[in-house]
Formats: C-alpha cells, sequence, structure tokens
C-alpha cells in the first residue's frame, strides 16, 4: 500500500517552510527533491569511503570502484536493459544526446538526411541535431502534436523517409506531461531501417520502464530527476550502436593503451567514460533507484495519475485557466496560463509567497511555445510525494493570483 505520508518522512526538505508557509514542491520537473537514504550515501561515500575509481590498488579506490560500478548494473536493473555492459554512465541527458549526435551521428550524415523529433522536445533533444544541420546540412523534421498536446505515433510513423537516418523523441514531454508510445515508434523505425533515440529523462521518472520491451537504439535518463544527485545520469546504448560508435571525449580510463603514434580504445562502455567520473553522484543515483525500485515504479505511477486525475478534474472547473495539453496518457505535469495579461513569473513569484514552488518560462521548449503561441507557461509538476492537499493548495493559490492579477 502506498503511504505517501511515509514517503514524504523520507525528504527531510518537504518540511521546512518558504516565506513561512510549508513547502509545497512542485517543480520536479525541473529537478527533484532527495530522500535521506542518498543525502547519506553522498555523504558517506565522501566521509567515510571516497577515492578515485579505477586502476587504484588500495583499499579505498576499489571500495569506490565497486560502488560506482555496482551503479551500472542498478541501472541496467531499474530500466530493464539486459546487460550493465549496455549502460554508459554520465552527467544526465544533455550529455547522452551530445554523445550520440558527435559519436553516432555526426560520422554518419550527410547533406540532406533527416532527423525526426516532435515540436514538444526539450531543448537537449534540439540543440544537438541543430548542429547537424548547421554544419552538416542535416534536415530536421518536425511532428505536430494535436489540439489536446497529444501526439499521434503514426504521425510520427508516416514522417520517416527514405533519407530519415534517426528518430529523436521524448517518451514525456517535460511541459505538457504528454506521454508517447515509443514502442510503437521504434517498431515501425526498425522495420523501415532507422534507429530511435528515446529522450527518458522525463518518462523514466514516472513510470516503470523495460528497454527490451521498448527496443529503443538510445535511452538517455538524468539522475537528478530522478531523486539523485545533480550530475549523475547515464545513456542506455544497444550493442550494435555502440559497435558502432567513435569515441566521445578522449582522455584517461576510456583507453587500454597510449603511445606516440598509436592509442588503444577501452572495450565500452568504458569507451565512452572518459576522466574522472561523478563517482559521488553516481553512488547517490544507484541509491536514489534503489529506492525507487523498492517502492515500486508501478506504485509511483499509480500515486502520480491519481494526482493527475484529481488536477485535471479540479482545473477543468476553471475557466480563467488556461492549461495546455490535457490529452488522456498523460503525467501529472501541467503547464498553464491565466486568462488575460498575467505573466507567469509574477504567478510563480505569488505562489512561492505561498510555498509553492512552480516554474515560469519557456521550459527549454522554443518549437512547442511557438506552436502554442506563447512565450511562456506556468508549469506544476508532481512528484512522488505530492499529495492531493498540496493540489488544493495549488488551486487556491491560482485563485489568489486570479485576483490579484486578472
Ligand atoms: N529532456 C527532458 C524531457 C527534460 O525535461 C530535461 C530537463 O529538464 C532534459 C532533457 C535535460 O536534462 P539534463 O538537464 O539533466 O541534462
Amino acid at each position: 500500500m502506498y503511504n505517501v505520508q511515509e514517503i514524504r518522512a523520507d525528504f527531510p526538505i518537504l518540511s521546512r517552510k518558504i516565506n513561512g508557509k510549508p513547502l509545497v514542491y512542485l517543480d520536479n520537473g525541473a529537478s527533484a527533491q532527495k530522500p535521506q537514504v542518498v543525502i547519506d550515501a553522498v555523504n558517506r561515500a565522501y566521509a567515510e569511503e571516497y577515492s578515485n575509481v579505477h586502476r587504484g590498488l588500495h583499499t579505498l579506490s576499489n571500495i569506490s570502484t565497486e560502488k560506482y560500478e555496482g551503479v551500472r548494473s542498478t541501472i541496467a536493473r531499474f530500466l530493464n536493459a539486459g546487460s550493465e555492459d549496455h549502460i554508459v554512465m554520465n552527467s544526465g541527458t544533455t550529455e547522452g544526446i551530445n554523445m550520440v549526435a558527435y559519436s553516432w551521428a555526426m560520422p554518419r550524415f550527410e547533406k540532406g538526411d533527416e532527423i525526426v523529433l516532435s515540436a514538444m522536445e526539450h531543448h537537449a533533444n534540439i540543440v544537438p541535431w541543430h548542429f547537424l544541420r548547421e554544419r552538416q546540412g542535416a534536415v530536421l523534421k518536425w511532428v505536430d502534436i494535436a489540439d489536446d498536446g497529444s501526439l499521434d505515433a503514426q504521425s510520427v510513423i508516416d514522417a520517416i523517409g527514405p533519407k530519415t537516418k534517426l528518430v529523436a523523441i521524448t517518451q514525456t514531454s517535460n511541459v505538457l506531461g504528454t506521454v508517447v508510445d515509443v514502442k510503437a515508434i521504434c517498431r515501425a523505425a526498425h522495420e523501415k531501417g532507422v534507429p530511435v533515440l528515446v529522450d527518458g529523462s522525463q518518462g523514466s521518472v514516472h513510470m516503470p520502464v523495460d528497454l527490451q520491451d521498448i527496443d529503443c537504439d538510445f535511452y538517455a535518463i538524468t539522475g537528478h530527476k530522478l531523486y539523485g544527485p545533480s550530475g549523475s545520469g547515464a545513456i542506455y546504448i544497444k550493442p550494435e550502436r555502440m559497435a558502432e560508435m567513435r569515441p566521445f571525449l578522449g582522455g584517461g580510463d576510456m583507453i587500454k593503451e597510449v603511445h606516440r603514434d598509436q592509442i588503444i580504445y577501452n572495450d565500452p562502455p568504458m569507451k565512452f567514460e572518459a576522466g574522472t567520473p561523478g563517482i559521488v553522484q553516481q553512488i547517490g543515483l544507484g541509491v536514489a533507484l534503489e529506492y525507487l525500485m523498492d517502492i515500486g515504479m508501478d506504485q509511483i505511477a499509480a500515486h502520480e495519475a491519481s494526482l493527475r486525475d484529481y488536477a485535471r478534474q479540479k482545473f477543468e472547473g476553471l475557466n480563467w485557466l488556461q492549461v495546455q495539453g490535457m490529452s488522456e496518457d498523460k503525467a501529472a505535469i501541467f503547464s498553464f496560463t491565466l486568462a488575460g495579461a498575467a505573466h507567469p513569473h509574477d504567478i510563480s513569484t505569488i505562489l512561492d509567497k505561498k510555498g509553492i514552488a512552480v516554474r515560469a518560462g519557456h521550459h527549454c521548449a522554443g518549437p512547442l511555445m511557438d506552436h502554442l503561441g506563447v512565450t511562456a507557461t506556468c508549469r506544476a509538476s508532481f512528484g512522488m510525494y505530492n499529495t492531493l492537499e498540496e493540489v488544493d493548495k495549488l488551486v487556491d493559490g491560482l485563485e489568489l493570483c486570479r485576483d490579484l492579477l486578472g
């Protein structure tokens, strides 16, 4: 039985006050709070176990290496990735997608080759492809969303043509919460011989992920949204694709031998992890993922679905609130504006006075803002520890905004 109060007690920050009011943290889409077990693991790693990983022969280096490498298999288990050898650890989704752009895409893209993207991608899954457009003449092929914010998998599949070299698509929109049927896209793209990169930065937080079932070629996650430390993360890469990739960054750890006129690369996935990694961050991420798996991602998804349904029903009764994207299959992420001229920044500032943290801005989704015809929205993004009462507090706060700004 999911006990949200017990879960809340695991997150020390949730008991603090902001501006004299109990914190209502609804900015999980940007970054999630950390449970005590993660904070303790990070402290312990620095206080008792810290040293650099790999190559060391002394006790602390062995402990650090064992813990750090153990996280690779935790990530593989969390994603049902089949093997830890398919996991490259990194600082998060931005690094993961850039790596795919530099190491896999750049050597194989020719002028006119296409990347299929949805109109609701995060800049992390847009800008690396713009680099390919600017530098190599790649063509970005955009697939629009429907009026309700949903993305029809068939419209993505239909956009795949003879020049398409990659589909790069989010599993869940960080602005609208829209969930995409990435499995159907992968199946159809593979029939056409096209690999698929899935941005799992939001999807992995809100639902159980089974990569062997989805069968994508690349799947990027980001640790700080998964209740782990910032600067942690990973990308799953199918072995066939890994074999096609040239190294990304050069330096220590990614090589076996270096001579004046020759280098021999390490075996994958180490071949793609140059330099000292985020040792403690990754150790913290491993503990965060174990914490999530202990509770159960299906349980977390069910709890968040109840928050989504409750918030949806409340918002539908507010005719002065314009919610963007109310598709059936969505995570508990709501973007909205107030009818009239109220700027999302003003709404966010008023809510903050009530202890409610939401984000206001373009949410790193420029093409989506263009599509919606707005420059910014307010976003309330819920997580595993939010409650129905916090939905009510948000609605009360929005009513105050309407009275003050409307
Ligand atoms: N993709 C999506 C859908 C996101 O929401 C984010 C972060 O907001 C990112 C990518 C980038 O993640 P990071 O900043 O952790 O690299």
